[in-house]
């Protein structure tokens, strides 16, 4: 069978959801295929959205996406190192604009206000191959369907399978990705208040590196939702052989830290799974009748202990389709050149490229090993020796001399470890 379609796009994520909206709300006719048995079904992540971008794009439908969980008051980055843990963490009383929630929940309540504005969800439809020819796509292959577009959007998130095959993109490389493993609890949500001291509505952050990964580079993570805790960890993948760990093994990890047990104690464990997640700034593809956004386009950051990829998936998603739109309504054939220029006219006035081309400049700085052991160890060794009395009291110079000797480091390494690394961080 062949069916024709405005713009046919490839997965109902943030992304591929946000270029529908826009692209049916302006009288459109778009399909959006996807291979899960019902939207948000295929998608996972850490928990927290970042809407403040969101906000620059949609600010209609940001206000709805405030209340689909806890808005994050209290954020804290735990440092572990020698059966230490140094906690460092910021609260405050203004809403810095992040929610954590469930990726399920907000695909599934995106794909309801896409429906509502007029585009087709097709659910349980893996899309097998792009339609091809030369510089041009002209829409894609579903099974034993034919479904041809003007433009199809490609949405198909970090495992780029149809770009790939269609030899637009290089082969994913371990370098290139981390991989994220994570459980959900279900917890009272009266039991979550009392035990993060947390008013109704509000949510909270922690983030755990060093030792509670034994010294590998990547972090373990807690997100505090309504009813549920989300908590796992991200990998590097180029050291994950390294690590010799299976995923239940680098979840029971986690539980070396109290906190952590202590969730497994008062909840229900209700979800699993793995996923990966790019670590570098991923090559994009484009030509005529062919676009790409959100993870499969690159469009994520991924700086330390910060990933945003919802939001910025959504808001490529929306600028593409308010680029593909303006396209359709001046071109008969739609253009790779005219395309980017309406694009960037959209996404302009938010902060994505800017944020991107940051990523460009520091990823590789996250990825060295001794960030997440000889730094680790180091600064909370300086906190001990400085606030441990066992030995005497110490001044902070002497904590820092005793801290840096012990990890190896000099006052001449340090600075030259600013001057090459942490600065640019
Ligand atoms: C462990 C982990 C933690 C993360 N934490 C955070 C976080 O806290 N905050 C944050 O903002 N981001 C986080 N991210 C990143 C975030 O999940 C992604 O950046 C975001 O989901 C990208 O959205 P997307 O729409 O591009 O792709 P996806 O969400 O991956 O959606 C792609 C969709 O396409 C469908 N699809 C794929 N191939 C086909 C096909 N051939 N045919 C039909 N359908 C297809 C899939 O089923 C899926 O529904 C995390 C990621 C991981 C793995």
């Amino acid at each position: 069978m062949s069916l024709k379609f405005d713009v046919v796009i490839i997965g109902a994520g943030p992304a591929g959801l946000g270029a529908a909206y826009e692209l049916a709300k302006r009288g459109f006719k778009v399909v959006v295929l996807e291979r899960g048995k019902r939207p948000g079904s295929k998608n996972l992540y850490g928990g927290r959205i970042y809407l403040t971008a969101i906000s620059k794009v949609s600010p209609d439908l940001c206000k709805e996406m405030s209340n689909l969980g806890r808005r994050v008051v209290r954020e804290r980055i735990m440092l572990t190192h020698s059966k230490t843990c140094m906690s460092i963490e910021i609260e405050t009383d203004e809403w810095s604009g992040g929610i954590v929630t469930s990726l399920t929940r907000f695909v599934e309540w995106l794909s309801q206000k896409v429906e509502e504005a007029g585009a087709y969800i097709v659910t349980s439809a893996k899309v097998d191959a792009l339609h091809v020819h030369g510089n041009k796509t002209s829409g894609v292959r579903c099974g034993s369907d034919n479904i041809l577009a003007e433009v199809v959007i490609d949405a198909e998130g970090v495992n780029r399978i149809l770009l790939e095959k269609s030899g637009l993109v290089p082969k994913l490389s371990p370098g290139d990705v981390a991989i994220g493993v994570k459980e959900v609890y279900r917890v009272d949500p009266k039991d979550i208040e009392k035990m993060f001291d947390l008013e109704e509505n509000r949510g909270m952050v922690l983030l755990a590196l060093g030792e509670v990964l034994d010294y590998f580079p990547g972090g373990c993570f807690m997100y505090v939702d309504k009813s549920h805790i989300h908590v796992g960890a991200v990998l590097y993948l180029s050291n994950y052989t390294k690590f010799r760990r299976t995923f239940p093994e680098v979840l029971d990890s986690l539980y070396k830290l109290p906190l952590f047990r202590r969730v497994v104690k008062i909840g229900e464990r209700v979800e699993y799974g793995a996923r990966l997640l790019p670590v570098r700034p991923l090559q994009r593809a484009e030509m005529d009748g062919l676009v790409t956004v959100g993870d499969a386009g690159g469009f994520l950051i991924h700086v330390g202990p910060i990933i945003r990829g919802v939001d910025y998936a959504f808001v490529s998603g929306v600028c593409a389709g308010r680029a593909v739109a303006e396209m359709l309504e001046k071109e008969k054939r739609p253009s790779v050149m005219t395309y980017r220029s309406l694009f960037s006219k959209y996404v302009r006035d938010t902060p994505l490229m800017r944020d991107i081309e940051l990523f460009r400049r520091v990823y590789t700085y996250y990825e060295a090993h001794d960030i997440y052991s000889r730094y680790v160890g180091f600064i909370v060794d300086l906190l001990r020796e400085y606030l441990e009395v066992k030995n005497g009291v110490k001044s902070l110079n002497e904590a820092m001399y005793l801290s840096m000797r012990k990890h190896g480091l000099s006052i001449w390494g340090l600075a030259m470890d600013y001057l090459r690394r942490f600065r640019k961080m």
